[in-house]
């Protein structure tokens, strides 16, 4: 099937609704939304502790400080600009959200409420600062809720449960996409001016992790396989309180509210690691303590855990500022965070690396940087690169808000001045041959197998800690995976609601991420971040401050480098 839109925008979880919503009240434009889950059930909706901006609603707070922190947290990775520009735009960011009807909880005289999370500091790393906005732990579902309902109210057309499978230029110029409709297995194609991808994260590599079911890169891979180089891949993060065994996360809210990290002795052990901002260090930082503490053998009970301690923080705080944590916590582990210590190991949790773009959200390739006509990312997928070596609690929101704002804002300039590119001849063949093959094929491996190999793999040598002997072994393990992937086959062979039809393309999405990571990882011969090689433990500025680039060539991977701007402030040693 046909269809003919201006603008296209694949996914709608925040940073998708957000530039839908800038084309939809642009007159004169028609958009559509494509997303392969129903909008609400976006991850957005599961983001839980804040969105940060410098509010100063409680203290003292500017965004450049803001903007300090960020490329300080992101261990001097950050470009720098972008940074800023994200800091700054925060503020007016929070306040649209707030007019759209966003229900922020309050300080007792009716501001925005705002409290601590890692690496928020006021006057450049004095001291912690208080500058996450949020609505109690439940941040995420009212900015997807507030950002649906708009759409709704704004006309947007939205084709719901229609996954992406591939990506349509001509000549050098993004002039539409394809899709299958999950209902009845058709395949339609999108003929647009302009294609946005904000098509979320890939945590899904990992076999603990906080990210959903659905959060499997599929937007990135689609990029990568058509050539576009990916940025900073091997930078991911891992969140220090992920329920232990199960990966369920437990915001760094918690921490923010006071929350305290012990280990088997009862030790608040961040104080002898980062005694200025002791647990609400950055994620990185802490994932890292964890893991030495666990080496150290003062895991609790000898394993691989340290426990999270509410039990100071009184009923109220838990209950009023914590509830979504403290049903988590009774129903998946039984236990009363009231009362009791949680278990909380580190769980994979948020891509910095991505589709590289510009801070107007258009996708960029090469060493300089040249624009794709047509063709826009923003989101979780995209790496602008605001996070460099790793996010602070709080950003991925404000960087949703902000870039899908501003994508949103240039394509609608972009497709007002623009005509329709013609589609090739045959637009949907390589997403008809791919879901073809996988529906004839009656015979094969098993695509849940090789997912199940994937994840142990990733989780095992791509985690927290690396070396190049971990690196070696789990790149020879995903090369293997991907081998038999090749002759991967179904059960399932109906085209209505063949849920096995796009978990197995999901996969292939993975493995060929994953491929990336390890790529990136083993070139970075340096720790930065949360990339850190136990082989070379210290930042090697001289080297490696610069942005990695992984293509995907008939050759074979291929790494190249582009530098990073620095233009405000100077990388120093990253103490808290
Ligand atoms: C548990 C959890 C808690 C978090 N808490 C916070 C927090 O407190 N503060 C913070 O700043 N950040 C937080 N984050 C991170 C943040 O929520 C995410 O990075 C951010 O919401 C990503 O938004 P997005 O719009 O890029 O993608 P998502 O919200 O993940 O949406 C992706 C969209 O793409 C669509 N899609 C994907 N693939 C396809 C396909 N093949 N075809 C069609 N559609 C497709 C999906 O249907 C979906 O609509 C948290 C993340 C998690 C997992």
């Amino acid at each position: 099937m046909y269809h003919r839109f201006d603008a296209i925008v694949v996914g709608a979880g925040g940073a998708g609704l957000m530039a839908a919503l800038q084309l939809a009240q642009t007159p004169g434009i028609s958009t559509a939304v494509i997303s392969k889950l129903y909008p609400s059930r976006s991850h957005t909706g599961a983001a839980q502790g804040g969105i940060g901006a410098a509010l100063g609603n409680l203290e003292e707070d500017h965004p450049e400080w803001h903007t300090f922190d960020t490329v300080k947290g992101g261990d001097y990775l950050v470009d720098q600009t972008a940074a800023d520009v994200m800091c700054h735009e925060a503020v007016e960011s929070v306040y649209e959200l707030e007019h759209y009807g966003l229900p922020f909880s309050r300080t007792p005289d009716g501001k925005i409420a705002q409290r601590r999370f890692g690496g928020h500091t006021r006057n450049f790393g004095e001291a912690p600062v208080r500058r996450s906005c949020f609505a109690a732990d439940r941040t995420g579902h009212m900015i997807l809720q507030t950002l649906y309902q708009q759409c709704i109210k704004h006309e947007v057309n939205f084709y719901s449960e229609f996954q992406l499978l591939d990506l349509v230029f001509n000549d050098g110029v993004c002039c539409g996409i394809v899709a299958l409709n999950i209902k009845d297995g058709e395949i339609h194609t999108f003929h647009a001016k302009a294609v946005l991808f904000a098509t979320g994260g890939f945590g899904r590599a990992w076999k603990i992790t906080s990210n959903a079911l659905s959060n499997t890169g599929d937007g990135v891979a689609i990029a990568y396989r058509h050539g576009i180089p990916l940025e900073d891949m091997e930078l991911y993060q891992f969140h220090p309180t992920g329920v232990y065994k199960l990966g369920i996360l437990l915001t760094e809210g918690a921490r923010g509210e006071g929350g305290i990290l012990r280990n088997s002795e009862g030790e608040r052990f961040t104080e002898r690691y980062a005694p200025t901002l002791l647990d609400l260090a950055p994620r990185d930082m802490v994932s890292r303590f964890i893991y030495q503490e666990v080496r150290e053998g003062r895991g609790i009970n000898g394993g691989d855990f340290v426990h999270l301690d509410l039990t100071h923080l009184g009923a109220e705080v838990v209950e009023k500022k914590l509830p979504d944590l403290a049903d988590f916590v009774r129903t998946y582990l039984g236990l009363d965070p009231v009362r009791e210590l949680i278990p909380i190991q580190p769980t994979a949790h948020y891509a910095m690396g991505g589709i590289p773009t510009d801070i107007d959200g258009r996708v960029i390739t090469g060493e300089h940087n040249t624009p794709l006509p047509g063709f826009y990312a923003a989101g979780e997928c995209a790496c602008v690169s605001v996070h460099g070596a790793n996010r602070l609690g709080t950003n991925s929101l404000v960087d949703i808000v902000v870039f899908g704002r501003r994508a949103g804002r240039h394509m609608a300039r972009y497709v007002q001045e623009t005509g329709f590119t013609q589609l090739p001849q045959k637009p949907d063949l390589y997403a008809r041959e791919q879901v073809g093959q996988l529906l004839a094929r009656e015979t094969g491996e098993s695509a849940a197998r090789i997912r199940s190999a994937l994840q142990e793999e990733m989780m095992d040598k791509v985690s927290v800690v690396r070396s190049e002997e971990k690196l070696r072994a789990a790149q020879r393990t995903v090369r293997q995976l991907k081998e038999q992937y090749r002759h991967v086959a179904m059960q399932d062979r109906q085209t209505w609601y063949n849920s096995e039809l796009h978990e197995t393309m999901e996969v292939g999405y993975l493995l060929d991420l994953s491929e990336s990571i390890i790529a990136g990882a083993l070139a970075r011969e340096e720790s930065r971040g949360g990339h850190y090689r136990e082989d070379y433990p210290t930042r090697d500025d001289v080297n490696f401050l610069r942005h990695t680039l992984v293509y995907d060539t008939p050759d074979g991977l291929q790494i190249r480098y582009k530098p990073v701007d620095l233009s405000k402030f100077e990388p120093k040693e990253r103490k808290y």
